[in-house]
């Protein structure tokens, strides 16, 4: 019988295969955990004795920076996670991977094989102060990923200085992306990014780029069996300041991913990136990703902005100044406070080329203050069915 799985390659198979559930590491309650629970979950870690665990450094307010190793092998691989601090989730993608290490089940040809042949070492929460209020930047105010020519950040420096002992072959700059990032040609969020930074500001492949690019090309075969149509790829424009660049020119090939989708998809991200990790750690140590077309990386679509988080489509809308047909697209902040969403108007008129996370096809819709880009609005949708919802200030009520 021929079925849809009939084209897969069994390895990839074989990781699609695993349960992500039995992996995930429950220690943490939500993506807005702090610091002092990571520092808690890695001394457990530590004395469970599997992973070795080292502090690295401290970052501006003295919060201690970890690297915990796994595997034996000689293609050493480097991965950091949370260097902006409001981006978790690939920080907890690792801690299920830990978990992945440190179990003993079906899959122990697997773990053999990634850790007899690589060493891996992963830094999760490069920059804790920054995960302590929920911000991008550290405590002193710093981009730590546009510090990596004058490295003025404490975090910096700790990632430069691993670097620099370790020599890795393979680097994984992990992040969170705005969730307003879409592919495309697809009108689908972005649901994970890739990109093979370039080494240089020609862009000129590198034999480490050209790496970086093959193992990208596996893991978007896998990740597009999960999420269709919802993998971009980032413009590879050179920002010698940032991470990614300054290790690729280094010769060590460098991936960036980043997690995207809506807020509540971020679970999503985080199983995605376990399962792309262990098929790139698989294809590095088996060294299968040199059968990779690097020409295959310029099939993933460009990232773009298509998207809104709330589109009110094509409906009759009572402005102030009069009746028109139109749509109205809303995007939402996430209150870190009150986890509430607040909106705000970010398009008006015709959006009939964009896409959304929710689409309301309401009927009518009474505009209770007058409607300008940016502003918080107050509305009455009314949906076909004769239900009512509102926009207060920014906050809907159902
Ligand atoms: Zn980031």
């Amino acid at each position: 019988m021929i079925d849809e799985f009939s084209q897969i390659p069994i390895k990839m198979l074989h990781i699609l295969s695993i349960d992500h559930v039995l992996y995930q590491d429950n220690y943490f309650q939500d993506r807005f955990f702090k610091h002092v629970t990571l520092k808690n979950r890695i001394t457990q870690i530590k004395e469970e004795g599997i992973l070795k665990v080292k502090q690295i450094g401290c970052s501006a307010q003295n919060r201690e920076i970890y690297m915990l190793k796994a595997g034996r092998g000689s293609i050493k691989v480097l991965l950091w996670s949370q260097m902006h601090g409001d981006e978790s989730t690939a920080t907890l993608a690792l801690f299920d991977l830990f978990k992945f290490f440190q179990s003993e089940d079906q899959y122990h040809a697997l773990r053999k094989l990634i850790l007899d042949h690589c060493s891996l070492y992963f830094v999760p929460m490069l920059n804790p102060d920054g995960a302590e209020v929920w911000q991008r930047r550290n405590a002193q105010g710093i981009d730590v990923n546009r510090d990596f020519l004058a490295q003025q950040s404490p975090e910096a420096r700790a990632l430069v200085k691993l670097q620099e002992e370790i020599q890795p072959d393979f680097g994984f700059n992990l992040h969170d992306q705005d969730s307003l990032w879409s592919v495309s040609g697809t009108k689908k969020p972005a649901t994970i990014s890739l990109l093979a930074p370039p080494a240089d500001s020609t862009s000129t492949p590198t034999p480490s780029m050209l790496k970086a690019i093959q193992v990208i090309c596996a893991m978007n075969r896998l990740l597009q069996q999960q999420i269709p149509g919802e993998v971009g790829r980032w413009r590879d424009e050179y920002e010698p300041r940032a991470v990614g660049e300054s290790f690729q020119t280094k010769g060590i090939a460098t991936i960036l991913i980043e997690s995207g989708g809506s807020a509540s998809e971020k679970q999503k991200g985080r199983k995605l990136i376990f399962q792309a990790l262990l098929y790139a750690f698989e294809k590095i140590a088996s060294t299968a990703y040199r059968n990779e077309n690097p020409i295959d990386y310029l099939q993933i679509p460009f990232n773009n902005k298509e998207i809104f988080h709330l589109l009110i489509k094509n409906c009759k809308i009572e402005t102030v100044n009069g009746v028109i047909i139109g749509d109205i697209g809303l995007n939402y902040t996430e209150q870190f406070s009150t986890k509430e969403h607040l909106y705000t108007i970010a398009d008006f008129g015709d959006l009939s080329t964009f896409s959304a996370y929710e689409i309301i096809e309401a009927e009518s819709i009474v505009v209770l203050s007058p409607i300008s880009i940016d502003s918080r609005p107050n509305l009455r949708i009314k949906h076909s069915d004769g239900t009512l919802t509102y926009l207060e200030d920014g906050v809907m009520i159902a």
